[in-house]
């Protein structure tokens, strides 16, 4: 299978668009009531103005393409990973590089990479483990199935897909499935299932990472040879097992299964027939469908969260590619249209009892929980005290609880909560629902 995922140079004519303006520095939004509001985490830490903001990592790119820069200088090495990935920036720039910002900074990780200085060593702890055992949390793969435990317990057990076939492949993703306390994400989906009746399996102890975390670190390789085999198993799964749907409940295996994937040769071929589905994405369309009704009720004030990866790392650019309508190359516009906003705020307002109050920052406007990018791995403090300014963001609506739609974003909010001392308690959208179905 041939990938093709770009290298710096080939996003040279790219690099050299950014003016430095500095719009890219907050979110805005004309209301009413309007506000603009700090949007870039490596900003907030670093300082805007200094070269660790959206604008002073495209410079780093220059210097990297012109020479100037080498990754030899540990100092370097290490900027070019205090980032989160989380598109804040590119959600604000309306220049021609748009599109290519997230690009841009992942090509220089991978360069970093290729030339034996990245990615930084906790980030290689990762992807050691990814080589050993297929997972980035060094967990043995007996463990990835510890999570189903319960519902064979109960006599409910959940299906072998290896084994039996099923319509739906529920892909759990490894945080949920080693993270303790991610691990009612898998739980609370597998549950919803259940009750409605749905013809799912997993892969058990045969699932593989996604390679989510070794792509947003640079490591093309190790993505390689997990994507590679992930969408080879999908193919098996398509002619063999009657699999018709992949449905995940991690936003950061939604991302590469949908987008990152798409950069392989064989990917049209291989999904055709497959759909790839979030599952707040899958249970809405049920709720729109009168597929799932509601029970009981929940008396909650939450706010919602948008994760990154569930939201504007799903836009659709349209660049004038041949110069047709403005110029070569030109940033024409951007579709939200796959973008999960809607779907998990009218599933969680229509929960008897539940009143949702939003943030300012939401949507494509999002404010990052943090943990993106390598970040949780390569710098723990720094993701947990900017999840911390996400929760007060949180705490400031009256709500009592933040939910959201990502194991990965759940945990990290859970750091922040902690460290600022907050009551707030973190939800997943499926751990609610579970409760009232
Ligand atoms: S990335 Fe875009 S918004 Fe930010 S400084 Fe450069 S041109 Fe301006
Ligand atoms: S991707 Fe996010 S953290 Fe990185 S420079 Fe852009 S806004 Fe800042």
């Amino acid at each position: 299978m041939e990938w093709k995922i770009p290298s710096l140079e080939e996003l040279e004519h790219y690099v050299w668009r950014c003016t430095a303006c500095g719009t890219c520095r907050v979110a805005y939004d004309f209301g009413p009531p309007p506000f603009y509001a700090p949007i870039c985490p490596a900003g907030e830490e670093f300082g805007f103005e200094g070269n660790m903001s959206s604008k002073g990592k495209i410079a780093f790119a220059r210097g990297i393409l012109d020479g100037t820069l080498s990754f030899e200088d540990p100092a370097f090495l290490e900027a070019i990973y205090k980032c989160t990935v989380c598109g804040g920036c590119q959600t604000q720039c309306q220049l021609d590089h748009k599109p290519f910002i997230p690009e841009i900074i992942e090509g220089m990780r991978r360069k970093a990479v290729e030339q034996g200085y990245g990615p930084l060593p906790p980030h290689k702890n990762l992807v050691q483990s990814l080589k050993s055992y297929d997972n980035p949390y060094q967990g043995p793969r007996r463990m990835r199935t510890d999570w189903m435990r319960p519902f064979k317990k109960a006599g409910r057990p959940i299906k072998d897909i290896n084994k039996e076939p099923a319509e739906t492949l529920f892909y759990v993703g490894c945080t949920g499935a080693f993270n303790k306390q991610a691990q009612g994400v898998p739980v609370a989906t597998a549950s919803i299932f259940q009750k409605l009746g749905i013809d799912f399996g997993c892969l058990g102890q045969n699932e593989v990472c996604c390679g989510s975390t070794a792509m947003r670190v640079g490591d093309a390789e190790a993505f390689k040879r997990v994507a590679t085999q992930n969408l080879e198993t999908f193919r098996k799964l398509k002619e063999e097992k009657g699999v018709k749907r992949i449905v995940t409940s991690c936003a950061g295996c939604y991302r590469a299964i949908k987008k990152d994937y798409a950069l392989a040769s064989d990917y049209e071929e291989i999904m055709d027939g497959l759909e790839v589905i979030h599952t707040a994405d899958f249970l809405h369309r049920l709720w729109k469908e009168g597929k799932l009704t509601f029970k009981g009720e929940l008396d909650m004030k939450v706010t919602y969260h948008d994760p990154c990866h569930t939201g504007r790392h799903l836009n659709k650019f349209r660049v004038d590619t041949e110069g047709e309508e403005l110029w070569p190359g030109a940033y024409l516009d951007v579709s939200e249209e796959e973008c999960l906003y809607d779907q998990p705020r009218e599933l969680l307002k229509a929960i008897p009892g539940v009143e949702l109050v939003e943030m300012a920052r939401i949507r494509g406007n999002s404010y990052c929980c943090g943990g993106g990018g390598g970040v949780m791995t390569g710098f723990g403090d720094w993701a947990a005290k900017n999840a911390g300014l996400r929760i007060a963001e949180g705490m400031s609506t009256g709500a009592q609880h933040m939910v959201s739609i990502c194991p990965f974003c759940h945990y990290n909010l859970n750091a922040g909560a902690k460290l600022i001392g907050s009551e707030m308690k973190l939800y997943d959208l499926t751990e609610l629902l579970d409760q009232v179905l």
